[in-house]
């Protein structure tokens, strides 16, 4: 596989670029070497600058669920982009969003746009600590809510101790009413309540975890959650950043069956731009400025371009057979991983729900930080670059999630298997 222009580019970057990327991961820290640099993609698949073709299965970290370019979604934005950029002033594609946004997710009533993830629940937490007007915390080992310093913690040596820092630069403050529970492990939130019960604002979870790999939740565990919060008069925050729109329509609460108070989304709704969103009963909703008094803006958010991307990326999700075809795709392809695996003797644990899925090299259960950490990390590596070289592109580093679109088709899903196969006896 030739990438010299690649490499070339890599070098460049990484003088004027911190480590060469706009976002760690890209770098291929995980599983060293070097990134390819891409400069189209078309469906199911991408192509770098020297011109390797790879069947995609990071889709811009969740949000290509159609398939990149999709035609529908291109019309769209180039409809939009020929009436402006950008206003800053009220439209009616905001108001449209904010229908479908509604009507799928079960328990949002009012949605507030944003432009990332990350101020998703940074805002989302700000409105919980002002609607209960309580500042502690709670969230999980192993999940991940964007970059904001009160969530860049490391969990304590036990239970009930409060986090330190996980990066420079975050003060001990800031994290100081942060608490950190184990993902799937209910007792250790109870613990939490029982040291800290008036003080704690919300819990904020991955409904499935996808940011440690993809570790689903226990039986009982949102329930449990939904539960302890109500009885504590905190409320229950699902980061449905990836979940939302991916796992079914009505994202993870869906699924489970579990109402959260707030939900954050991102990735998916954006279509491929920058949108995030937070949204929830209209009681809590209404604490947000102008309406309330939590203060929340953003120059761009509710972008036009963005709004049309998100639209026509919904449009063609709700359309009937739009999720099963998506789960009878991911279930083939795990399908396939698993016999191959079997075939070459390499120890996997896969994990899946919908279309996010995970292969774990470790033997071990994984059901939260502590197990997913077991995975060999090494072979993950070399597993990447075997797949890379053999046309397919898969999450730079262990701890990530697989995600299949609505454009891979069959011919891509059985390279995928059959270069895995061969991949997997490499190791
Ligand atoms: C990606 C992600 C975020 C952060 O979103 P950005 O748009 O990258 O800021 C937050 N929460 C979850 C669960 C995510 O997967």
């Amino acid at each position: 596989m030739n990438t010299e222009r690649s490499e070339q580019l890599f070098k460049h970057a990484q003088q004027i670029l911190p480590g060469g990327v706009n976002s760690p991961v890209r770098a291929f820290k995980g599983v060293g070497g070097t990134p390819v640099f891409i400069n189209r993609a078309a469906g199911a698949h991408m192509f770098d600058v020297d011109g390797n073709d790879y069947i995609d299965y990071v889709g811009s970290w969740g949000p290509m669920i159609v398939g990149h370019g999709h035609p529908r979604v291109v019309e769209a934005v180039n409809r939009a982009v020929a009436n402006g950029t950008s206003y800053g002033a009220p439209t009616e594609s905001e108001v449209e969003l904010a229908q479908m946004v509604v009507s799928a997710v079960p328990s949002i009533e009012m949605v507030r746009f944003v432009n990332s993830g990350t101020e998703a629940t940074m805002s989302a937490l700000r409105l919980a600590r002002g609607y209960t007007q309580r500042d502690k915390i709670i969230k999980f080992e192993g999940c991940y809510h964007g970059h904001g310093d009160m969530l860049l913690v490391q969990a304590g040596s036990g239970v009930t101790t409060l986090g330190l820092p996980d990066s420079p630069g975050v003060p001990k403050e800031a994290v100081g009413h942060t608490l950190v529970a184990e993902f799937n492990n209910l007792d250790s939130v109870k613990q939490l309540f029982d040291a800290f019960r008036s003080d704690i604002a919300a819990v904020i979870v991955e409904p499935v975890g996808g940011n440690m790999g993809v570790v689903p939740p226990a039986n009982g565990f949102l329930q449990g959650l939904r539960e302890i919060t109500a009885a504590n008069d905190a409320l229950l925050i699902f980061d449905e950043v990836m979940t939302g729109f991916r796992v079914a329509y009505g994202g993870a609460q869906a699924v489970f069956n579990v109402n959260p108070d707030i939900t954050c989304l991102g990735k998916v709704i954006g279509g491929g731009f920058p949108v995030g969103a937070y949204g929830g009963r209209k009681e809590i909703m209404d604490m947000v400025a102008p309406v309330g008094p939590v203060y929340q803006a953003g120059t761009l958010s509710g972008n036009p371009v963005a709004m049309a991307a998100g639209i026509e990326t919904l449009k063609i999700l709700r359309e009937p057979g739009a999720y099963d075809a998506l789960e009878q795709k991911s279930a083939s392809l795990a399908q396939g991983l698993k016999d191959g695996a079997a075939a070459a003797g390499v120890p996997v644990f896969q994990t899946r729900v919908g279309s996010m899925s995970c292969m774990f090299f470790t033997e071990k259960q994984v059901s939260d930080f502590k197990s997913a950490k077991t995975s060999d990390a090494l072979s993950y590596g070399k597993f990447f670059h075997e797949m890379l070289a053999r046309g397919v592109y898969l999450a730079p580093s262990q701890f990530e999630a697989a995600f299949m679109s609505l454009a891979h088709d069959d011919a891509d899903i059985e390279h995928t298997i059959e270069s895995a196969t061969a991949a997997l006896k490499e190791l």
